[in-house]
């Protein structure tokens, strides 16, 4: 039940004899939806690092769906404020990008191009990029630039989605409709969400539970359960 599980987790990078995050303990459920919020330099960028493997605790431990993280996980999907897309492919080709480089997929790519084409597709249907399919990134505006990024980040399946403040970027219209999407995405798929941002208004609108960081020291001082109903099948 229990899928994202910190226990007492503490990282100092380098030699600093200060953490960037202490004292860390947290439990999701699975096809939980969780926010963190706080200023920046609170430690939100070190939480995600810890979340994949891609930073060992200096203290404390990290498992995911039971099992303890002992190197980066594959299994996730990220987007980022910044557009990441890579601006000499398609749409379509940069949504294919994780079936070229994740196992198992990579070593079936060639003979299952067709089957992950069609499965891309119906994602950007999804998102409403139906007819952006084989447009270049520049042909799109920031909003479907996102809306690809998130195909992207979910196009292997990822039992977990992060999102490092996907929406920032954009202007206030543009966010909600994304919010939506994201939020009709998630209730269809259920996979795992953790979303960084300083938006209140979007933990508020998206998340099952907000939790509230500090800084120095970085911590967890706040956690609430959604009052909002969340969608669900
Ligand atoms: P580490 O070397 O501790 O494994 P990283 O590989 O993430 O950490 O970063 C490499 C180096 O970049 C760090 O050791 C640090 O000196 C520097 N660095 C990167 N970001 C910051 C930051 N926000 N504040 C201070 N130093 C930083
Ligand atoms: P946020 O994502 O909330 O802005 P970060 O996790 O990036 O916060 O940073 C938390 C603290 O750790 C900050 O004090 C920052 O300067 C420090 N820090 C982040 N990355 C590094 C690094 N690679 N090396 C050293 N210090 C770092």
């Amino acid at each position: 039940e229990t899928f994202v599980d910190f226990q007492r987790v503490f990282l100092a990078y380098g030699n600093s004899d200060e953490f960037a995050v202490e004292d860390i303990s947290l439990q999701t459920r699975q096809g939980e939806f969780i926010a963190i919020v706080g200023p920046s330099g609170c430690g939100k960028s070190t939480f995600m690092k810890l979340a994949t493997g891609l930073k060992p605790p200096t203290r404390g431990r990290v498992s995911i769906g039971g099992e303890p993280v002992t190197g980066p996980l594959k299994f996730v999907g990220m987007a980022f404020q910044a557009p990441t897309l890579l601006p000499w492919r398609t749409t379509l080709d940069n949504v294919l990008l994780p079936l070229e480089i994740v196992e198992p997929y990579r070593s079936n790519f060639k003979r299952e191009r067709a089957r992950y084409e069609e499965r891309a597709l119906k994602l950007l249907r999804t998102v409403g990029l139906d007819g952006y399919a084989h447009k270049y990134p520049w042909q799109l505006s920031g909003g479907m630039q996102q809306r690809a990024s998130i195909c992207r980040a979910l196009i292997h399946e990822p039992k977990m989605l992060l999102l490092d403040e996907p929406f920032g970027a954009l202007d206030a219209f543009t966010r909600e409709e994304l919010w939506c999407v994201l939020r009709d995405l998630w209730a269809e798929r259920r996979f795992n969400v953790i979303l960084v941002t300083h938006d209140l208004r979007e933990a508020a609108f998206l998340a099952d539970t907000i939790y509230v960081m500090s800084k120095r020291p970085g911590r967890i001082v706040a956690r609430r359960e959604n009052p909002l109903p969340q969608p669900r099948e």
